[in-house]
This record gives structure tokens, C-alpha cells and sequence, in this order.
């Protein structure tokens, strides 16, 4: 059987022009719209991410503002950061990159991201939006899984769907998003037991682990559509997933590939966010004037 590669690069790039359009037209309005990246390691590949999302948005038209506090920044320090952020009408998008210092608790601070400006799902009261159907931001990683099935005309209503791993920033928020669009869906974790008894009759396996190989071609159906979202930096400083693509190449239907599928859309829909962000902050403020 051949496997149909589902690469994540056109549908980033249709994103992309469509964030900067939209961008475009709201500087006509006066309005620039800005993403604040607060970061907080020296770690390389943390670095390496941020300044992929500068060049992505420098090309969208998104104002990009790296606020890098160092890696000794403080819980405080971090916390004072966000509120500022959170109250500054010129930036409308926030993220909290991690890793963080030892010791600091990244749950403890995303409450500190106002919700509005919260364009990567982080703050529980966005994930608690999304769980009863209420508009929120949505984890960009998540959204963009769904994106990828869309785009790729990869129904899920109704179909038997096993997402790996049960993470507040993918694997809860994306187990939502399915269920929002009526798929039957099953969470594994590191806890559920053998993998196979799940993802053997799922028509679609999405595996968000960090676990190099975790699935492989003898846990699933010939007809199987695989995601992987993984990202895991090998010592040679080259990215694969979670998914050994090798083996499962000729035998799924469908498969995402790592670099070039979940990631890349990714960094598009946190602008696209961010706009989006842009747009409602600039109309809240004229019916708050109108009030
Ligand atoms: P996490 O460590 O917070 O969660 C991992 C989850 O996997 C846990 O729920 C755990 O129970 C589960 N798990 C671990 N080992 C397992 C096993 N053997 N069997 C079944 N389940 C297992 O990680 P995360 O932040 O959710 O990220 C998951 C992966 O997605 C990582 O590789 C991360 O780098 C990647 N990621 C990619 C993007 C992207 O844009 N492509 C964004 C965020 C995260």
C-alpha cells in the first residue's frame, strides 16, 4: 500500500498569506498587530523555535517582541512580566515559552496571560472555554492537527480516533477539538497498557508522546491515517517524531512527516492567532468607547 504524505508546508503557507492579508488590512486601520514571546532558557532548540517564530512573523507582518529574561528569571519576575503584557494595549498576543528556569512552574504562571491574548491556549480558563464549547484560543499544536485533517479532506465524525498522550497543551485540547467535531475518540497515555489494544481499529492515530518510535507499523490498520505530532531534536541537532515513519510507511494510509507536517503549521496559526487577537481587542475597545 502506498502512504499518502500529508506534508504541513502548503496549507502553512496559505496561513501565512492569509495572516499577513489580514494583517495588511488592519494596519490600514492604524492597527499593527504584535505577539509578545516571553523566553526564559538558553536552550538551543528553544532559541532556535523563537527565532523561527520572529522570521515567520517579521514575513506575516506580525510585530514580533521577544521579551528574554534569561534563564535565572525568577517565578516573580515571570509572573510580573505576563501581568505587563497582559495589560498592554499594544501587544495582543502572548505566549510563555518552555522550558523555564528549575523550579519555576509554567502551570503556576499561564493564568497570568490575559485569556483574550492567550493565542496559544495556555491559561486553564482557555482550555476551560474550550471544553464547554465557548469561544477560546486553542492550543496552536492541537488546532493545527485539526487543520492538517481538514485540509486533507480526513473525516472524523463518527470514526474511531486514538490520540496518544494526554497533555494539557495537545492531548486534552485536541481530544476537545475531536470530540467538538463528533469523532469517537479514545486518550492513551503512559498509563492505558499495550498501545495496540487502542490503535490496532483506529481509523486515525495521532501520537503526541515525545517518544521516539513509540508507534510503529505493528500497532495499526492497514487503513490508518497517522499524525504525528512529536518533535524530539536528536544529538546531531536533526528533529524526528514519535512515529517510526520507516516502518510505518507502506502501510498506513495516510502520515504526517516530522520536520514538514504538524510544526510548521503551528507556527502559522500562532499568527493567524494573533491577528485574529488584533482584530477582536480593536473591536472590544470601540463598543467599550460606545458604552
Ligand atoms: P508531555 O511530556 O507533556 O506529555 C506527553 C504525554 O505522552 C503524556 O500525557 C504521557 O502520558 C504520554 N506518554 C508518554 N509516554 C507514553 C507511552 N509510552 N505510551 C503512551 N503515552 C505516553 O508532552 P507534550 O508537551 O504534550 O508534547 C508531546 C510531543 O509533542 C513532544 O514530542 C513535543 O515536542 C511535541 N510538540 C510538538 C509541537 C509541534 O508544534 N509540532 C508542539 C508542542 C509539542
Amino acid at each position: 500500500m502506498s502512504t499518502t504524505l500529508l506534508s504541513g508546508r502548503t496549507l502553512a503557507r496559505l496561513m501565512q498569506q492569509k495572516a499577513h492579508d489580514d494583517a495588511r488590512n488592519l494596519e490600514a486601520e492604524g492597527l499593527r498587530p504584535t505577539l509578545a514571546v516571553v523566553v526564559a532558557t538558553d536552550d538551543g532548540s528553544t532559541q532556535w523555535y523563537v527565532r523561527s517564530i520572529e522570521r515567520a512573523a517579521e514575513s506575516a507582518g506580525v510585530s514580533c517582541r521577544i521579551v528574554d529574561l534569561g534563564h535565572d528569571a525568577t517565578a516573580q519576575v515571570l509572573a510580573g512580566v505576563l501581568k505587563d503584557l497582559s495589560n498592554e494595549p499594544t501587544v495582543h498576543g502572548i505566549i510563555l515559552q518552555t522550558p523555564l528556569p528549575p523550579g519555576v512552574d509554567a502551570d503556576a504562571l499561564v493564568g497570568h496571560i490575559a485569556p483574550e491574548k492567550d493565542i496559544d491556549g495556555a491559561n486553564p480558563v482557555s482550555l476551560g472555554h474550550l471544553a464547554v464549547g465557548q469561544p477560546s484560543f486553542a492550543p496552536a499544536t492541537a488546532r493545527a492537527v485539526i487543520e492538517i485533517l481538514d485540509h486533507f479532506d480526513i473525516p472524523v465524525a463518527g470514526r474511531n480516533v486514538v490520540v496518544i498522550g494526554r497533555s494539557a497543551v495537545v492531548g486534552k485540547p485536541l481530544s476537545l477539538l475531536l470530540l467538538e467535531r463528533d469523532a469517537a475518540v479514545t486518550i492513551c497515555h503512559s498509563r492505558s497498557g499495550p498501545l495496540e489494544k487502542y490503535t490496532k481499529t483506529a481509523d486515525v492515530v495521532i501520537v503526541a508522546a515525545g517518544r521516539i518510535g513509540l508507534l510503529n507499523s505493528s500497532h495499526i490498520s492497514s487503513e490508518a491515517v497517522v499524525i504525528d505530532v512529536g518533535t524530539n531534536v536528536l544529538p546531531d541537532g536533526s528533529l524526528v517524531g514519535d512515529v517510526d515513519q520507516a516502518s510505518v510507511r507502506g502501510v498506513a494510509a495516510a502520515l504526517t512527516p516530522v520536520p514538514g507536517g504538524v510544526g510548521s503549521v503551528t507556527t502559522s496559526l500562532l499568527l493567524l492567532h494573533t491577528v485574529e487577537a488584533a482584530r477582536e481587542q480593536s473591536r472590544a475597545f470601540v463598543r467599550e468607547g460606545a458604552a
